[in-house]
């Protein structure tokens, strides 16, 4: 890539908004568009993380690091710098059209029945919480049409993992949670595999923005975990899309001091629990406390809410915690 393309590239990701993006928010501005906060490369309790809007530019009175978008991602993803660069320019046309797939997924989610009744099964019943979460419906075969119309080259759908390798649309009967730069869609079909992602990273923790001030939080598995317990009022709960948590996820938990439940399925082969007591140890490591829920054998938070769990017995397996 050429000086030319990376300015380019920099001009069209502005740095403000790709930390943003990535759950950083300022503490307090400073004169000529320039604010501080808590530096999100290494662990910060004073905001010493200076970011100038103008110059586009970013430095730590904390670790010393500093530079423009490139060098963040690089420090940031703990990639070289061609990898940054290929991570920066994915984002960069990914995202918007992410975001018009998702808006098109929730427009069909109320022409769809079938979609409606499965998430009332399952304990997602609420026009709040369907909001809240942004959720929608693949029902296949009308995606690509819609994206193409709006000017999105087919290339582009197919890049994005919107549209298979012969061009039919990825996601058929699923219903769809848009994430950080992927959109998760969980079959209604028996016949198909359960649970999918677009290619790429899964991203951070689930709404990590609202769950990260509290002292205590809640680390589920999956997204109908997730969507349960916030209707029950648990809003300081995130989830990790799987039991295993990648870097960026791991380095959520653990940027300031908190207490973790690890509320992760009770399954007969108890592998939810060994990868919970897995995840414990390294967080304990790290100087986090955390704590292993214990739920009724074979369930998870979805079925122990779905099968008429209430808040109050939750919060006692949470108090009851190890
Ligand atoms: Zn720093």
């Amino acid at each position: 890539m050429n000086r030319q393309a990376l300015d380019e590239l920099k001009q069209q990701i502005p740095l403000m908004g790709y930390l943003q993006a990535h759950d950083w928010s300022p503490a307090r501005p400073l004169s000529g568009g320039r604010w501080m906060g808590l530096c999100p490369l290494h662990e910060d309790h004073k905001p010493s993380f200076l970011v100038d809007t103008n110059k586009d530019l970013f430095y730590c009175y904390g670790c010393g690091r500093g530079g423009d978008v490139i060098r963040f991602a690089e420090l940031y993803h703990q990639v070289k710098f061609p990898q940054a660069v290929a991570w920066l320019r994915q984002w960069r046309g990914a995202e918007p059209l992410l975001q018009e797939a998702a808006r098109f997924y929730r427009i069909q989610l109320h022409r769809h029945s079938e979609a409606v009744a499965y998430l009332y099964q399952r304990g997602i019943r609420s026009q709040a919480l369907i909001e809240h979460m942004g959720i929608g419906y693949a029902p296949g075969g009308c995606l690509r049409g819609w994206l193409t119309q709006l000017g999105h080259s087919l290339s582009a759908l197919r890049q994005a993992g919107l549209v298979t390798g012969v061009g039919y649309d990825a996601y058929v009967q699923r219903i769809v949670f848009p994430l950080e730069g992927n959109i998760y869609g969980r079959s209604l079909s028996p016949a198909a595999p359960p649970h999918r992602f677009l290619p790429g990273s899964k991203g951070g923790l689930y709404a990590w923005k609202q769950a990260q001030s509290h002292p205590e939080v809640i680390l589920v598995e999956g997204l109908f975990d997730y969507a349960v317990l916030w209707e029950a009022g648990f809003h300081n709960a995130t989830c990790s899309l799987g039991t295993h948590l990648n870097a960026h996820q791991l380095r959520q938990l653990c940027d300031g001091p908190r207490t973790v439940h690890i509320a992760f399925d009770a399954d007969g082969n108890g592998s939810g629990q060994r990868a919970a007591q897995c995840l414990s140890r390294s967080l304990q490591e790290r100087g986090i406390t955390a704590r292993v829920v214990s739920l009724p054998e074979d369930h998870d938070p979805n079925s122990f809410f779905v099968q008429g769990g209430d808040a109050r017995q939750f919060q006692s397996l949470l108090e009851e915690a190890q």
